[in-house]
């Protein structure tokens, strides 16, 4: 390609499916936009559902970031460390006129869809996206809003009680996410899962955790059950442990099928509710007054150079949360 002219930035691209560290033109921030220079960045499953094309999408990967605000045209912003929500809305379609921004019919979403993401040296969002970092959250931390804030959004879309017993099942990053989010606001939290190390990050928390082969409570009956595996069997675990009229918050937006048997959900009257993005404001001020244990989530920190070997990283079965800095 020809950049004559245009600085010249490296990201991480895809393309039709095919993944590199590619240079790219630097962006230029539009109207109401300012330039982030990316200080971290991490890998979510959701990366790896753009690759493999279940979402559509060609362009810079990656949508959980952190970074500095470098070029503020209207300057108020310029030198802030920030990090900045996914969604971009039109604020125009009937949707949004209802305050449904995050189903707005001409969404854009970084690193999804129509907008590059932040597996780049710099990238543009605009102004209304950007939430400023509280100075005691440390980039390691506030890399890992985005998924909080999708946490928080469970308590408070769903007007969860406090005094509930909430089961999360599936230690992956979500699940751990969720957990440590759901503990910060003051809930009763249990976990099920596969990987004894992956459940042993919790210990500092002392939250009660089981290997899923030993837990064989037999009418649990919990009224919550958070699902985080996207795995049929995660899913029928939920059925089988949630109380009659209980809720079950399907949360991962794995894009498998599910061969399954959806009987319990009429018997049993569940509400089985789905659950995606969430507010960031409440996210960085956990961040702020609590110690999440984060470092425990992160297995390994690569550079943007070395971004194919950190997708391979973040392949493996044992692997949590990989983390790219430009
Ligand atoms: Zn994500
Ligand atoms: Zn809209």
């Amino acid at each position: 390609m020809n950049y004559k002219g245009a600085a010249i930035i490296k990201a991480l691209t895809v393309t039709d499916g095919e993944v590199k560290v590619q240079n790219i033109a630097k962006p230029e921030p539009a109207k109401n936009e300012v330039l982030i220079k990316v200080s971290l960045a991490g890998l979510c499953n959701t990366d790896f559902e753009v690759i493999a094309g279940m979402i559509e999408f060609n362009g810079v990967l990656g949508h959980e970031f952190v970074g500095e605000v470098v070029n503020d045209p209207e300057g108020e912003l310029e030198g802030k460390r920030v990090v900045g929500e996914i969604n971009i809305p039109c604020y125009n379609c009937s949707r949004c006129e209802n305050n449904q921004y995050r189903h707005c019919k001409n969404i854009k979403a970084i690193g999804m869809r129509d907008k590059d993401g932040a597996l780049a040296e710099y990238l543009t969002l605009p102004r209304e996206n950007l939430h400023i970092v509280p100075e005691t959250v440390t980039d390691e931390e506030a890399v890992f809003t985005e998924p909080i804030a999708a946490a928080v959004e469970i308590a408070e879309q769903y007007h969860l009680k406090p005094s509930e017993k909430i089961m999360i099942i599936g230690d992956g990053k979500l699940g751990l996410i969720i957990a440590r989010t759901l503990w910060a606001l003051g809930f009763n939290i249990e976990m099920i899962g596969r990987h004894q190390k992956k459940l042993d990050t919790l210990k500092p928390l002392n939250l009660k955790t089981y290997l899923e082969k030993l837990y064989t409570e037999k009418e649990p009956d919990i009224p919550v059950v958070v699902e985080a595996t996207g795995s049929t069997s995660g899913l029928k675990s939920a059925i089988d442990l949630v109380a009659p009229e209980g809720k079950i918050i399907y949360k991962t937006t794995t894009a498998k099928n599910h061969d399954m048997n959806l009987a319990g959900l009429a018997i049993n009257e569940i509400q089985l509710l789905g659950s995606r993005c969430g507010p960031f404001e409440p996210a960085l001020n956990l961040l702020a007054r609590n110690n999440f244990y984060l470092d425990k989530l992160i297995t390994e920190e690569f550079k943007l150079d070395d971004s194919l070997e950190a997708l391979k990283a973040a392949r493996e079965k044992s692997s949590l949360k990989i983390l790219i800095r430009p």
